[in-house]
């Protein structure tokens, strides 16, 4: 099935909108067109700089402006980090994802001890995957030579509704980072959340804007929102299993190639509600009892569904081979001291200065 990147808001929300039946069995055929529908590919993501962030995604409990009890932490040191990954590897993990709290990665020596976390995970024969914010084309460059396998940096959700949700940065930066990245040999991630308060034409604006990527990204995350108490969104109702299936089948009909990522929001699904999902086309999960600072389900609650399901995980390097590491002290790329503008829009969201003001009051 031919890739395409000129899918229209109108298309895809005709596929949305298709019986439900209809829409399961076409996710389904093509899923197995391109896919092993037995195998789903498990990652574990690990918070490596937790919280104090300055942005104020209002999903997000981790921006340092609401008040939601969340406990911080600096980055992990280089040990820490290996010894989770080999926890993840030994409970069937393929993929280690290292998440920091930044609104942009900053040279020095923070993110030298980032780039020796990636070649360390590297050689433990695992993918690794960073999300660690807005990047230019050399820090991008760097991780790359350290051995990335992948970069998550998500759209969140449509153009028009990210304004809704974050005024620190802006969509087109978001881009930026992902063409820099592609500029390497790293793989994309990038996906958005459900159940914010968009409405359809949103869901399907956003599988506009990263189907017309060019190639589409190798993993779409596909999120619910998980409210969390203090943040803007925190009284958003929770998306519905019938709303999240609909979602994962579009995605998997619109990027046919694409590993769909079921992420946030599992713990308030039931495994048949999972099971619907994996039917439709997801064929990737995060495991851990924690997504960064949100539950997630157990993994050993994983592996037993994954046995009632007859479903297999996938080993790490079969999309793409594993990246050479390159030694720090052989790098081409330098450690530049960039001091990159990226946008701030600073519109008004009334709801994330509610959220803020109520954080002053406490
Ligand atoms: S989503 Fe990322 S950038 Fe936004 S507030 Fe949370 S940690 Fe910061």
């Amino acid at each position: 099935m031919a890739i395409r990147h000129d899918w229209t808001k109108e298309e895809i929300l005709e596929i949305y909108n298709k019986p439900f039946m209809e829409l399961l069995y076409e996710a389904a055929t093509v899923h197995r067109e391109n896919h092993d529908p037995n195998t789903v590919q498990v990652s574990t993501l690990l918070s490596i700089k937790t919280g104090g962030c300055p942005e104020d995604c209002g999903y997000c409990p981790q921006a340092a402006r609401y008040h939601t009890n969340l406990e911080g932490n600096d980055l992990m040191s280089v040990n820490q980090v290996k010894a989770q990954a080999l926890r993840a590897k030994e409970a069937g993990s393929s993929r280690v994802c290292m998440g920091a709290a930044w609104r942009n990665v900053k040279d020095g020596q923070e993110f030298d001890e980032v780039l020796e976390m990636v070649r360390t995970i590297n050689k433990l024969e695992m993918e690794v995957c960073c999300t660690l914010g807005m990047l230019t084309e050399n820090q991008a460059q760097r991780l790359a030579e350290a051995g990335l396998y992948a970069y998550n940096h998500n759209l969140d959700s449509s153009e028009e509704y990210y304004k809704e949700v974050i005024s620190t940065r802006g969509f087109e930066d978001r881009l930026k980072t992902i063409d820099n990245v592609r500029k390497t040999n790293v793989t994309v991630c990038s996906g958005g959340i459900i159940g914010m308060g968009e409405t359809i034409e949103d869901r399907a604006g956003m599988l506009v804007a990263l189907s017309r990527l060019n190639p589409q990204p190798e993993s779409v995350p596909i999120n619910a929102l998980v409210p969390v108490e203090g943040t803007p969104l925190a009284d958003q109702e929770q998306v519905s299993i019938w709303e999240m299936v609909r979602m994962v089948a579009t995605t998997r009909i619109v990027m046919p190639e694409t590993q769909v990522r079921l992420s946030a929001g599992r713990t308030q699904m039931s495994r048949e509600g999972q099971a619907m999902c994996f039917f439709a086309g997801a064929n990737s999960i995060f495991a851990g009892d924690k997504l960064l600072t949100t539950p997630n389900p157990d993994v050993n609650e994983d592996m037993e569904m994954f046995r009632a399901l007859g479903l297999n995980p996938q080993k790490p390097f079969v999309k793409k081979s594993q990246p050479e590491t390159v030694a720090a002290e052989d790098s081409k790329f330098q450690n530049l001291g960039e001091k990159p503008k990226w946008s701030r829009p600073g519109h008004v969201i009334e709801r994330n200065l509610e959220a803020q003001k109520a954080r002053a009051k406490s």
